[in-house]
């Protein structure tokens, strides 16, 4: 059985039998890959927290043949944020990105833009009043990472700059014109077009941008739910609870 190294990070653990947990695991190396830890969930477990989700690890593994499922040996922490992410808000973000990321990525399919998108965006993660811009962004650049997201600077069908006459999105054709040439859809202002412009051609994926408006928030929480739906084909619940949560906290 090969011994392997990788940095990763945790995005979601499953207990399973009396004392065992599986983890899901975002890599640089090998993309996401699902490991077993023996005894994980017994008193002074050798792995300690560093099975909590959003820890970034250097994790030692062995690979059997034929199995997806990995035997993971050691978790050394690399970045912890497990004291700042007892915040109920930031942990209930965290939990939705991380759920997010398993959603959206096949098994070793390595990106490392997406991890160092889920890399920066947790350690962005510092005060709860900007966990909703942070999402967003972070949505919109999963999207775009994933192929799900076909974003562009002009109206395919006229040729004039989105920025200029605001869009509007049509899930199922996975279309994005001008509102004078598509007229259903949904609609993005001149404003969060502005913002996408911003995300997909002035800003590497993780970079901190300043809180958005509210109309921008809503029109691309709107927007990315759609392509999620349409396609995850079911709702993640821990998209829910982050939802719920937000309309519980605005002021
Ligand atoms: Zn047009």
């Amino acid at each position: 059985m090969p011994l392997r190294r990788a940095r990763a990070i945790v995005l979601r653990t499953y207990r399973v039998g009396e004392s065992d947990k599986i983890a899901v695991f975002y890599t640089v190396e090998h993309g996401k890959i699902r490991g077993m830890a023996k005894a994980a969930r017994r008193p002074r477990s050798r792995f300690g927290s560093s099975l909590e989700v959003g820890t970034e690890v250097d994790l030692v593994f062995f690979e059997k043949p034929s199995r997806e499922l990995v035997s993971v040996d050691r978790c050394d922490i690399v970045r912890t944020r497990f004291s700042r992410l007892g915040e109920p808000v930031l942990a209930t973000t965290l939990g939705y990105l991380s759920d997010l990321v398993d959603a959206l990525t096949p098994e070793r399919d390595p990106n490392q833009r997406i991890y160092r998108l889920l890399r920066a965006t947790i350690g962005s993660l510092d005060e709860p009043q900007l966990a909703e811009t942070r999402a967003r962004y972070f949505e919109v650049w999963l999207l775009r990472l994933s192929g799900l997201f076909p974003l562009r600077r002009t109206c395919p069908s006229c040729g004039r700059a989105l920025r200029e006459t605001g869009a509007r999105y049509l899930t199922e054709e996975h279309r994005l014109e001008c509102g004078d040439c598509l007229g259903r859809g949904l609609p993005l202002s001149r404003e969060t077009v502005d913002f996408l412009e911003a995300v997909v051609w002035r800003t590497p994926p993780g970079e901190t941008l300043e809180p958005e408006s509210d109309t921008v928030l809503s029109e691309l929480g709107v927007v990315s739910h759609r392509i999620l739906q349409e396609h995850l084909d079911k709702e993640l619940r821990s998209h829910r609870v982050f939802e719920d949560m937000l309309r519980r906290t605005k002021p």
